[in-house]
């Protein structure tokens, strides 16, 4: 966070707010949010509350229009920005420490193009926000696991979600971007216009401009999901997850299958009472196709009763109403967050057992989560767009939560070790995503390795030659020899 201040130059002090109010006067729409604003304790949070920074200045902007002048204001300054939509990334990159934070929670429109099965959708949306626009046509654009994250971030990065193995990546939906550049042009990128860019765009991060407009290529589904659901006692877990491991490689695609080691299991619809609290193992099965489908039914059926589980329920629900919130209470806004990702190689015994070892001590709250891929992602080859290593079948993702600061020492350390222990069972690079403030020295392995890295980077040279988008992951401008 210091080293963001440092680069953030020169400081943002009272003389500067004022100076920027009066070069916005007149073309900016949204919010000037200095520290002084009644709202700036408010807008300055994110997700993560370990996160603790103060933006000298929060530019909240309800238009493309208010985000040019932002840029604009930015780079006649000097100012690198921090760009804001959900304020979801783990390591807080969505706030700048001392400089300017350009917040685009004001871009919240979405409009659905039913005949042509397209999804527009603003820079500053939630998850939520797509899913309640698509849910009355019967659509869905394929995303995350909660209505909270934000869609920019997410999308930007990869975007990996319950729909992943039907209909592959949030990027892999991108039909085109309004983006606007460094230069403060505004330019519409897709396949044909920029395919460089097209390229950069689809796992490459914030880092070529900001994201005003998505066009999504959007499906039908919905808006009931036929999901099953099945817990597990402790004594129980290692057994249980064997046969996770061992049915995850048999399945179509039509199906989508998580496991969650729960600190403590929430008050959800399916959970008896005297479960509540309890440190158990949850299944979570989805048919991704027609929710009447007995194909469907047979199958969540089936998963349901892999192992001994002392609940199992299977049940039709509306996606975008019930299945997208069922976890955001847990991992709701404003408590400290430590979040450790992992490709699987191998679910193999002694990596279950390691794994089931670790949970049944863990004092944090929070859960180990196994992610079911595969599928679609696949399907688009590595070097067809920046985000890399689409062969996994399952991701390992470490969602610890606490509320009290002494114990953040002792709950990192514990989460650091449990993922080096199952070093000899991951595989490579890491989810962009995920990338974790200690991780910052991973940031090349994220997006591919060092050749993908220079095609970014040459991208960037054309795009953001001043690198003036660098507070996030960053790919800097390697200029054409
Ligand atoms: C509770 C929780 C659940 C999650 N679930 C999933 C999941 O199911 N699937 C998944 O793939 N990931 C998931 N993630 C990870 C998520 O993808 C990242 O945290 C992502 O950064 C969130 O996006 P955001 O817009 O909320 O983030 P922010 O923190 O607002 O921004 C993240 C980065 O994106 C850049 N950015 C934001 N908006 C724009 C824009 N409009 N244009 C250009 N750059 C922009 C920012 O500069 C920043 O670098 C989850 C995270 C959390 C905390």
């Amino acid at each position: 966070m210091s080293t963001e201040a440092a680069v953030t130059r020169p400081a943002l002090d009272d003389q500067l707010r004022q100076q920027i109010a009066e070069r916005l006067a007149g073309q900016f729409k949204g919010d000037i949010i200095g520290p002084d604003h009644a709202g700036y304790e408010q807008a300055r949070l994110v997700w993560n509350s370990m996160i603790d920074k103060r933006p000298g200045l929060i530019l909240r902007c309800t238009s493309t229009e208010d985000v040019v002048a932002a840029v604009n204001v930015a780079r006649e300054h000097g100012l690198a920005p921090a760009v804001r939509c959900g304020g979801h990334n783990v390591a807080g990159k969505a706030m700048s420490d001392g400089g300017l934070t350009i917040d685009l929670s004001g871009l919240r429109e979405v409009t659905v193009d039913t005949e042509r099965k397209l999804v527009h959708v603003g820079g500053g949306c939630l998850l939520g926000d797509v899913d309640a626009a698509t849910a009355p046509h019967g659509m869905i654009v394929p995303a995350g696991i909660m209505s909270e994250t934000g869609v920019a971030g997410l999308a930007l990065g990869g975007g990996i979600g319950w729909f992943s193995r039907k209909h592959g990546l949030t990027c892999d939906q991108f039909v085109s971007l309004e983006l606007v550049l460094a230069s403060g042009e505004v330019i519409e990128v897709s396949a044909d216009s920029h395919p460089d860019l097209f390229w950069a765009v689809r796992g490459g991060g914030g880092n070529f401009g900001i994201v005003t407009r998505f066009t999504f290529r959007g499906y039908d589904f919905g808006p009931m999901m036929r999901i099953g659901v099945s817990l597990y006692q402790p004594e129980d877990a290692a057994e249980a997850l064997r046969g996770y491991a061992s049915v995850v490689p048999t399945l179509p695609r039509t199906v989508g299958w998580h496991a969650a080691l729960k600190h403590d299991m929430p008050d959800l619809p399916f959970v008896p009472p005297e479960l509540v609290g309890a440190r158990l193992v949850m299944f979570i099965s989805m048919w991704l196709e027609d929710a009447e489908d007995p194909a469907g039914a047979e199958l969540i059926e089936r998963l349901c009763d892999v192992g001994q589980p002392c609940v199992k329920a299977m049940t039709v629900m509306p996606f975008a109403a019930g299945v997208q919130k069922v976890i955001d209470e847990e991992f709701a806004d404003g408590h400290r967050y430590y979040t450790k990702e992992a490709h699987v190689a191998d679910l193999a015994d002694e990596a279950i057992d390691a794994l089931v070892d670790f949970w049944k001590d863990m004092p944090m709250e929070g859960e180990v989560e196994i992610i079911g891929l595969g599928g679609a992602i696949g399907d688009v080859p590595e070097d067809a767009a920046a985000f890399s290593n689409r062969g996994y079948l399952l991701w390992l993702n470490f969602a610890m939560r606490w509320d009290d600061p002494a114990c953040d020492g002792d709950y990192i350390q514990r989460t650091r070790k449990i993922v080096t222990d199952l070093k000899p069972w991951t595989g490579r690079g890491i989810y962009v995503n995920m990338l974790n403030f200690d991780e910052m020295d991973r940031v090349v392995e994220a997006f591919g390795g060092p050749e993908k890295y220079a095609k970014l980077g040459r991208i960037k040279a054309q795009y953001d030659p001043e690198n003036l988008f660098r507070m996030n992951y960053n790919v800097p401008p390697v200029p054409e020899p």
